[in-house]
C-alpha cells in the first residue's frame, strides 16, 4: 500500500509502475471528487455520486474509506480480495487515514510511504500542478505536513527523487518475499 502527501507524485509513480510492470495489479478507487481534465471513469477512479458512495459504505463494499479535502475516497474490497486470493500482489494508493484502517484490518499489509526529497520540492510540485485553486492547495499543504509527520508509522519510506527509480523500488518491495514485514515496526508503536 502506497501513501504519502498530496503532490509528492504518488499518481505518477503508480502510473510508472503500471507502464513498466503491467503484471502488478493496481486498485482503482472510488471517489466523490469531480474528474480532473484527462481523468477517465474507471481509469484513475470510479467517479461516484454521494448517494452511490453511501450505498457502498452501507453494503460493506469498501475495504477502507476516508474524507480528504472535502471529498470521499475509498477502496472497493471485492477486487482486492480476488487479487490476494489468486496470490498476486495488490497495490493500493491511499491517504493516511485509509492506510491506518488497512493496517488495523490487515496487519500483514505492507505500508509504503512515498516522501518528497524536501518540503520545498513538495510545495513547488503542488503549486506547479495548477489543477487546484489557492484554497485547495493550501488545504492540501496543511494535510501534507500532517502526513509527513506520520511517516514513522510506515514499514518503508521510498523517496521520490526519480520516478523510475521509485517505481522500481516499490515493485521490488511488492514482489519480494516478506517473511518479517513488521520487523522494527515496534519502534513506532
Ligand atoms: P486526488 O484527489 O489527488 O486524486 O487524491 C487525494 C488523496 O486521496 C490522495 O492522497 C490519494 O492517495 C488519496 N486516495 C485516492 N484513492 C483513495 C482511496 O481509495 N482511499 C483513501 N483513503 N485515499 C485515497
Amino acid at each position: 500500500m502506497l501513501s504519502g502527501p498530496s503532490g509528492v507524485g504518488k499518481g505518477t509513480v503508480v502510473a510508472e509502475v503500471r507502464r513498466r510492470h503491467p503484471d502488478v495489479w493496481v486498485s482503482v478507487s472510488v471517489t466523490t471528487r469531480r474528474p480532473r481534465p484527462g481523468e477517465v471513469h474507471g481509469g484513475h477512479y470510479h467517479f461516484l455520486t454521494d448517494a452511490e458512495f453511501d450505498q457502498l459504505i452501507a453494503t460493506d463494499g469498501l475495504l477502507e474509506w476516508a474524507e480528504y479535502a472535502g471529498n470521499r475516497y475509498g477502496t472497493p474490497v471485492a477486487p482486492v480480495r480476488e487479487q490476494l486470493a489468486s496470490g498476486r500482489p495488490a497495490l493500493l494508493e491511499i491517504e493516511l487515514q485509509g492506510a491506518r484502517q488497512v493496517r488495523a484490518r490487515a496487519p500483514e499489509a505492507q505500508l509504503v510511504f512515498l516522501a518528497p526529497p524536501s518540503w520545498g520540492d513538495l510545495v513547488s510540485r503542488l503549486a506547479g500542478r495548477g489543477s487546484e485553486s489557492a484554497d485547495v492547495q493550501s488545504e492540501r499543504l496543511r494535510i501534507a505536513q500532517a502526513e509527513l509527520d506520520s511517516s514513522g508509522e510506515f514499514d518503508v519510506v521510498v523517496v521520490n527523487d526519480d520516478v523510475s527509480r521509485a517505481a522500481d523500488e516499490l515493485v521490488g518491495l511488492l514482489t519480494a518475499p516478506s517473511p518479517d514485514l513488521h520487523q522494527g515496526a515496534g519502534a513506532h508503536e
